[in-house]
């Protein structure tokens, strides 16, 4: 995919100033300086056979021009990504009562520890952990008969075409998510889980096996960075304000217990998942996202993450 990012005269980006098919296509090349490092979520037995040498990203502008490089048509499990947009559903069903029962605090600890849900009595530090999106998905059992349809529809009104769910990830979550399971009966054990547990779960696993490519996640992510309107449309997602609330979530709590140093390195808000992806937004310009499966030790990808920072680098484009 090619185009020219139009020169706009109230933009502070130096990247106006560039081709951004020609700074995807350079972060592809440079991207081959990390490539081998890190290691495939393998405690997701479906996840351990993905093939570890890909690397794709894909940008959508606010003014709907695409750019894509590298494997950034091919499908990956969006795993955590997925939580962005069933928190955006939920924030439009429940308002802000959606915050008596889920904290806006990183959490300084991994995405699957129960330690903190214990101590701060079932009510997880933020919804982009593990513990927290289940809750969320507990919310969307009150908000939609058909929570995944509801989220397969909203991806589907953002891109044109409906995704499919891996099936084979479904069972191999189910198979194997004893801590997920643990972290809703706690939150059910302090009465913060209103379903049952299985439900909640099949909702949370389903979501997390979605499959998307770059360049579809970086279109579905353009209302992120459009105040919360889908770019080209007038197809309103959420409110200018929650649009703000999701980024800043995302900057604070998107990147597992490593959102302080990915915004020290990269300043975006951006949100990771164990199958190799990360989301981000450059409000008020683009979305974008960066994909190879093989992950550091905190579940981020590593050539995602870096090839995110050599965009900020490169481009100027930060929140800071
Ligand atoms: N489905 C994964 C899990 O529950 C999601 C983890 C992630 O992407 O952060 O462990």
């Amino acid at each position: 995919m090619t185009g020219t990012y139009p020169s706009r005269s109230t933009s502070r980006c130096p990247s106006d100033l560039l081709s951004l098919q020609e700074l995807v296509d350079g972060i592809a090349v440079d991207i081959a300086a990390v490539m081998g490092r890190g290691k495939v979520a393998d405690y997701i037995p479906a996840l351990a056979d993905v093939d570890a040498d890909q690397f794709g990203m894909a940008i959508h502008t606010v003014d709907g021009q695409f750019y894509g490089t590298g494997s950034s048509g091919v499908g990956f499990s969006i795993q955590s990504i997925s939580k962005v947009l069933s928190l955006t559903l939920a924030i439009e069903h429940h308002g802000d009562d959606l915050w008596n029962r889920v904290s806006v605090e990183p959490s300084g600890d991994p995405f699957n520890s129960l330690v903190q849900l214990e101590h701060e009595c079932g009510v997880p530090r933020n919804p982009l952990i593990n513990a927290g999106a289940i809750l969320v998905a507990d919310a969307l059992l009150d908000a939609h008969d058909d929570p995944i349809d509801a989220l397969l529809s909203l991806i589907e009104q953002l891109t044109g075409r409906r995704p499919s769910i891996d099936e084979e990830v479904v069972s191999s979550e189910k198979a194997t998510g004893f801590r997920n399971e643990a972290m809703a009966n706690l939150m059910k054990s302090f009465g913060n889980l209103k379903h049952s547990v299985a439900d909640v779960l099949d909702v949370y696993f389903r979501q997390c096996s979605i499959v998307l490519n770059c360049e579809e996640l970086a279109q579905v992510f353009a209302y992120l960075a459009n105040a919360g309107r889908q770019p080209g449309s007038e197809v309103v997602v959420v409110s200018p304000l929650r649009a703000r609330r999701i980024n800043a979530l995302m900057l604070t709590c998107g990147t597992y217990d490593r959102a302080g140093e990915f915004a020290f390195k990269v300043g975006l808000p951006a949100k990771s998942g164990v199958g190799g992806g990360i989301a981000a937004t450059v409000p008020g310009k683009l979305a974008l996202c960066a994909w190879s499966p093989a992950l550091s030790a905190s579940g981020n990808s590593v050539a995602a993450t870096e090839a995110l920072r050599l965009f900020a680098e490169r481009s100027l484009c930060s929140v800071f």
